[in-house]
């Protein structure tokens, strides 16, 4: 076999490596993908796209089960997991093969193999050497455990919760972040006794701490049992149970444990260390231009210190692709990469929480617009609210939004906080009635003195 060369060789084809493939063929490079599993990485087949096809049916059994509330006879008579699972993996599927046939039409070569990275802009697959003029890291994460944890029978991971074939009885989550309760709040529709086992004091600890609380709230009414500040002990397992143990002493019996106490990097079996990138806990660490300390080698996604998020992964991989093109692309700004929790009810934020603000400007302002002000959120429903966090006199600096559906929202929110809106400028944009995003328009009314369906 003679070596291969090309403009770019990327390492793992998940959301950041593929949209980066894209975006070079697109400007004209020639690009080798490899990957060893399937295209599309995390995101497609075990990340976003089927957790939130779980999450719409767990919103389809929802309606079923509260038909009553909206004057309609319905009842919710059971989970069918088979055809949820059937459901979900046909939507998968159908992307997957939009994928493979957007990354063939674009003429990118695909090599199929567990790559290595042997330095001079090199990756071999079994004995085959491709080099790049540039070679782009894109191998992902995965999911963690913690140390005496080990997966198996019932302590699962996302990866195994993902395709669990039916809706067990009583489920613990170890872990209150991003996955831990989208998850919970799946079972806890589809019928389960849920508990969430957070070792921070709050739920969704990343967020600005007005929205755990909203959440914390929304949680008790739904019957999800939370348990913040504790830590995780052990667990025990039997035949078909296990238990949980944790420092206060208390013992949890169910039939489930998920882990989802976060993502590691995909950085310990590709030759990285040992071709020389520098590492910093296994992650590869970049400057803004995501170039690691190598020469023409780049890093992006996950495994590079920041949000683990599919879209921050497409936006690394086209800024990598035109950086390497030659078209001194603008780098990206970490804070300004919008944030959705997809659990009922939906957490989005875009910027900085309010602490944060607090530490970088001497004068901030927030303004919470509650949901029950609004038209749509009442018709679907929903409480929750929208806060803005501004600077006195400036631009906005963070939004922070939950209720059903929010998330959709985090679209306009992402155009306030990045353009550097002021509240005078959105409040003079005129918002479609009724939509939730009227809550976004009042919120600002309310900040520029013009305050409309606010009370107080
Ligand atoms: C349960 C869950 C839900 C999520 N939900 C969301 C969400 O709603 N929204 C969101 O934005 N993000 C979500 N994420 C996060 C999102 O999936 C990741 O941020 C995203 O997939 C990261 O992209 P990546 O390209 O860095 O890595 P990955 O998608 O993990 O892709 C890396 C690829 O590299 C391949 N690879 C690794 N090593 C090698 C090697 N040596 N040789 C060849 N190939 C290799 C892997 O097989 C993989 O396909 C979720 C994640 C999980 C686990």
């Amino acid at each position: 076999m003679t070596d291969s060369t090309a403009d770019l060789v990327i390492l793992g084809g998940g959301s950041g490596g593929y949209a980066c493939a894209l975006r070079a063929a697109q400007l004209g490079l020639s690009v080798i993908m490899v990957e060893k599993d399937k295209l599309g990485g995390t995101c497609l087949h075990r990340g976003c796209i089927p957790t939130k096809a779980l999450l719409h049916a767990a919103e389809v059994a929802d309606s079923a089960r509260d038909g009553q509330t909206f004057g309609v006879k319905t009842a919710l008579e059971g989970i069918d997991m088979n055809g949820v699972n059937s459901y979900k993996d046909s939507v998968v599927s159908k992307m997957y093969k939009g994928l493979q046939g957007l990354v063939k039409s674009r003429g990118i070569s695909y090599v199929e193999g567990s790559g290595r990275f042997v330095g001079e802009r090199t990756v071999e697959v079994d004995g085959q050497r491709y080099t790049g003029s540039a070679v782009v890291l894109a191998t992902g994460s995965y999911a963690r455990t913690l140390p005496g944890l080990e997966i198996g029978g019932q302590v699962v991971t996302s990866d195994q919760a993902v395709n669990l074939d039916h809706v067990p009885e009583r489920v613990v989550v170890l872990g209150g972040g991003v996955i831990g309760v989208e998850f919970a709040s799946v079972w806890r529709s589809f019928g389960a006794e849920v508990t969430v086992v957070e070792a921070l004091p709050r739920l969704v600890p990343a967020e600005d701490d007005f929205l755990s609380t909203q959440l914390e709230r929304a949680f008790r009414r739904r019957g999800i049992t939370f348990k913040t500040g504790v830590k995780f002990t052990g667990a025990q397992q039997s035949d078909s149970q296990v238990t949980v143990s944790l420092e206060s002493g208390e013992q949890i019996e169910a039939d489930l444990l998920l882990v989802a106490v976060g993502r590691g990097p995909n950085t310990a079996d590709a030759g990285f260390e040992q071709a020389g990138v520098t590492m910093d806990r296994g992650f590869v660490p970049t400057d803004e231009r995501l170039r690691t300390n190598l020469d023409g080698v780049y890093a992006v996604g996950d495994i590079v210190p920041g949000l683990q998020l599919a879209h921050r992964g497409f936006a690394q991989g086209i800024f990598t692709a035109e950086e390497i093109a030659g078209y001194d692309p603008t780098p990206i700004d970490e804070t300004g990469i919008p944030r959705v929790t997809y659990c009922e009810p939906e957490v989005a934020s875009v910027g900085l929480t309010e602490a944060e603000a607090k530490e970088q400007h001497p004068d901030v302002e927030t303004l919470t617009y509650d949901l029950s002000g609004n038209g749509k959120s009442q018709i679907l429903q929903t409480r929750g609210a929208v806060k803005v966090v501004r600077a006195e006199d400036g631009p906005v600096l963070g939004i922070h939004m939950i209720g059903t559906r929010v998330g959709e929202l985090v679209g306009e929110a992402q155009l306030i906080f990045n353009w550097e809106a002021y509240a005078d400028d959105v409040a003079e944009l005129v918002h479609a009635h009724p939509t939730q995003t009227e809550a976004l328009g009042e919120a600002h009314l309310a900040l520029a003195g013009k305050p409309l369906h606010t009370h107080g």
